[in-house]
């Protein structure tokens, strides 16, 4: 960049200053350059981790933790990108993550084609504008045969759902397990899925199910095997019970939920009593322990015999909770207790003195149990049966936190389809059928436009370029095989599979991908890139200055 003090010029020709000094500024062509080659980089760096034959990124942060990781969103999340438009680059990662929890590489890898082809447009003399408005074009076009190749299927049919999860894990590291990883996560989306018959317009009144992930929540523990992993109808809590002479398993629970302290603020004596004589001492003693008698009394009268405290619990507090047989947790994480609230239907209490028994809540079993090494609670059959954890097990601790990332991937993708019964087969066919539709329509879009058309077709012939060039096969021999036979088969469904190395029916081989994914990926990867193609200027801020980028 070209450092300088910006300085605007008006009409009466007076200078005047725009920028703080320090800052620079970047122009035209170069700003566009400039940002391609960024975007190109994070690109570059993303492309051999996609797909079953992508490898693994080992990330190390500032603190020496490792993390080693095949998923794109999450090498995009840990490292410190900088550069303004490489950090655009995160962001689609970012929003196809959010929206619909897959795609994350292979949007970042076809923001990156598009926007190198537009580069090569651009040498050729055509304006980014004119690019930007075929790229647009295309993207609806390609939308349109997406939707006419996608198949319908029903919301709730567990053998297409489970082979969606499996594909959204064939390329993490956790793929040998992901026949159980997929089972976990259909009947965990299944279990929280609900029907709704809003009807977006009075005529068209049609079912649709919705699926709040917020529901299931995601719990790991390091040892045993990854097939140990277990679905429980109802909430982890990973602290035990508070006393070992507590009941450990109670069977209609009522459970009472605190989030203050049971104990008595020693600072609230402090300014009262000063001790000079020796039964002094015992009297204040007496007074605290008469004080928490009346807490715990007023917890007994409540009717719960199971006492969740987001604070702690006073060594005498456990002691007349003991006597009284309520079995009690204590420090329990605020989200946890809010997540109990909505499990079990109970309201969240922080003055014993305004609760009854209305606030308190019901699960049908609390029980203590053991895991690995620690004693954890299983609260089960909660008044509300929409909520659902996942135990997730394997052999060590990096094992399951990418089991963890690719259950998330799993489970987005299970709602996806659940959302929107409509899927598309993998192995880059998709993609390939794209391009080729895209290029013959091309031929009747005239003007400068077309090359853009051509340019967008060719980006997302990347995918399945990449998926071949990652499995070691030759690029140029397999794209154009799958051209053939999609073209002579008149079926899209022909693409590259990199286990075995060969052109294939992916839909055959049940490798297939929610609709919803591919819809995201194209329009993120579009917008990102328009986006970019459209900035010929970049005003930076001194380095440190506020505000800077
Ligand atoms: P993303 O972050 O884009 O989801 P992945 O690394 O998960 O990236 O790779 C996804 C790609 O891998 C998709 O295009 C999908 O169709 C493809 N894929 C999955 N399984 C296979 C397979 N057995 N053979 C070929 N491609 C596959
Ligand atoms: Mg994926």
């Amino acid at each position: 960049m070209s450092s300088l003090s910006v300085v605007g010029t008006t009409r009466e020709g007076v200078s005047v200053m725009l920028l703080k000094e320090g800052s620079s500024q970047t122009r035209g062509r170069d700003a566009l350059k400039n940002n391609i080659e960024a975007a190109k980089i994070i690109a570059s760096m993303l492309k051999s981790v996609l797909g079953p034959r992508g490898m693994d990124k080992m990330l190390v942060d500032s603190m020496g933790s490792v993390t080693i990781t095949n998923d794109g969103a999450t090498i995009l999340k840990e490292m410190d990108v900088q550069h303004p438009a490489a950090k655009m680059m995160v962001e689609i990662a970012k929003a196809v993550d959010n929206e619909v929890g897959d795609g994350t590489t292979s949007s970042v890898i076809i923001a990156g084609a598009m926007l190198e082809k537009a580069e090569q447009l651009v040498k050729q003399g055509i304006h980014p504008t004119i690019i930007v408005d075929g790229y647009r074009k295309a993207m609806r076009q390609a939308m349109e045969i997406l939707n006419k190749i996608a198949e319908e299927v029903t919301a709730d049919d567990h053998d297409v759902l489970k082979n969606i999860a499996k594909t959204s894990m064939e390329s993490k590291i956790v793929s040998v397990d992901s026949d159980v990883l997929s089972d976990l996560a259909v009947n965990a989306v299944l279990a929280v899925a609900e029907e709704t018959t809003h009807s977006e317009t009075p005529t068209d009144n049609h079912h649709f199910m919705t699926v709040d992930l917020d529901n299931v929540k995601v719990q790991k523990k390091p040892g045993g095997a990854m097939r140990d992993s277990s679905l429980i109808n109802g909430m982890i809590i990973d602290k035990e019970i508070a006393h070992s002479e507590m009941p450990k398993k109670i069977v209609d629970a009522k459970i009472l939920l605190l989030n203050s302290a049971l104990e008595i603020e020693k600072t609230e004596f402090e300014a009262k009593i000063s001790i000079d004589k020796p039964n002094q001492m015992t009297m204040f003693l007496e007074e605290e322990t008469r004080m928490i008698k009346t807490m715990v009394k007023k917890i007994v009268e409540s009717g719960a015999n199971v006492l969740i405290c987001q604070k702690g619990i006073d060594d005498v507090a456990i002691e007349y909770l003991t006597k009284a047989s309520i079995s009690a947790i204590k420090r329990v994480k605020e989200s946890d207790v809010n997540a109990l609230a909505k499990a079990t239907g109970a309201r969240v209490v922080s003055n014993l003195d305004d609760m009854s028994s209305k606030d308190v809540g019901f699960a049908g079993l609390v029980e203590e149990r053991k895991v690995e090494n620690d004693k954890w609670v299983f609260i089960e059959k909660c008044k509300n049966p929409k909520a659902i954890s996942i135990l997730i097990r394997g052999g060590s601790e990096r094992v399951v936190e990418e089991a963890e990332r690719s259950m998330h991937d799993a489970l987005m993708v299970v709602k996806d389809v659940v959302q929107k019964p409509a899927i598309i087969a993998g192995g880059g066919s998709a993609e390939a059928h794209i391009a080729q539709k895209l290029r013959t329509w091309a031929s009747g879009v005239s003007g400068r436009e077309h090359y853009a058309i051509l340019a967008f077709a060719d980006a997302i012939d990347s995918i399945p370029i990449t998926l071949a060039e990652n499995a070691g096969m030759d690029v140029i021999d397999t794209v154009a095989s799958i051209r053939s036979k999609q073209i002579s088969g008149n079926n899209p469904w022909i693409g590259v599979d990199v286990k075995v190395m060969k052109v294939a029916d992916m839909r055959k081989k049940n490798i297939i991908e929610p609709l919803a994914v591919k819809e995201q990926v194209l329009k993120s990867a579009t917008e990102t890139t328009a986006m970019m193609l459209r900035i010929d200027d970049i005003l930076a801020a001194a380095r440190g200055a506020a505000g800077g980028m």
